[in-house]
């Protein structure tokens, strides 16, 4: 956890309360205000308020990552064969019980050489509010399951929906895994034009880039062989995000 927006934003509420003479409502919309920030560490995952998940590359050559969330899916197939055609390797942040109910396309993912990452069992809508233990029991059941249909072990971990707070960040040590982010998102999931969804995810292109997709859509899907194209027009490679853990080991 990085305490200094915290020491920042206590200096400025004094300032802001020696200026104004105190006063309780003075202090209540700092509280809010502490509390606002507190929340918009929590969803934002470029701000690595309490983990430091990787959100990019630092390359110097035109190369960016292309990772799907929440697969698989009856989608997914689709997906491979797309970047099979295509010569691409990506990562796919997988939900155990996806994995339980496509098994074979889990197998699939793993024999065409992608990456693999955990995105916890259930992918529950409460995870920011769950305890520690039963965050690690979300984390070890996706590996579990990983482990038992597709033989492997992952130690890269992308937070469903993003979200960090202590409990998780407590959890994803104790799991040692990576956590993983993106600085590019597509926002694919909320988004239902196209066009727009593509503009989105080249407008923010740089080198290094992690991009956050989701293999759950024909829409993204559509969006790929734009985005595909796009990456080949203007001359950009592809990563898979493993390879930036093994950089760091170097
Ligand atoms: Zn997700």
């Amino acid at each position: 956890m990085k305490h200094y927006p915290f020491i920042l934003f206590y200096l400025f509420c004094n300032v802001f309360i020696y200026a104004f003479h105190g006063g309780f409502l003075v202090y209540f919309l700092c509280f809010l205000g502490f509390i606002a920030v507190l929340a918009w560490g929590s969803f934002d995952i470029t701000l690595g308020y309490f983990v430091n998940s990787i959100t990019h590359k630092r390359t110097k050559i035109k190369e960016v990552a292309l990772t799907f969330d929440d697969g698989p899916t009856e989608f997914t197939p689709k997906f491979l064969d797309l970047l099979k055609e295509n010569n691409t390797k990506a990562t796919f942040f997988c939900i155990g019980k996806q994995i339980e109910k496509y098994p074979e396309t889990f197998q699939r993912i793993i024999a065409e050489g992608h990456t693999i990452g955990n995105h916890t069992l259930s992918h529950s809508n409460n995870t920011g509010f769950l305890s520690t233990s039963k965050m690690i029991e979300e984390i070890e059941k996706c590996d579990d399951v990983m482990l038992k249909i597709g033989n492997i072990k992952t130690n890269l971990y992308r937070p469903p929906f993003g979200v960090n707070n202590p409990n998780i960040a407590k959890a994803i040590k104790k799991t040692q895994k990576k956590s993983i982010g993106w600085n590019v998102r597509s926002l694919d999931t909320i988004t239902e034009d196209e066009k727009k969804i593509y503009r989105k995810v080249t407008k923010g292109l740089k080198k290094g880039s992690i991009i956050l997709l989701h293999d759950t859509s024909e829409k993204t899907y559509n969006v790929l062989v734009d985005l595909l194209l796009f990456l080949k027009d203007k001359k950009y490679s592809t990563f898979t995000v493993d390879s930036i853990i093994k950089n760091q080991k170097k």
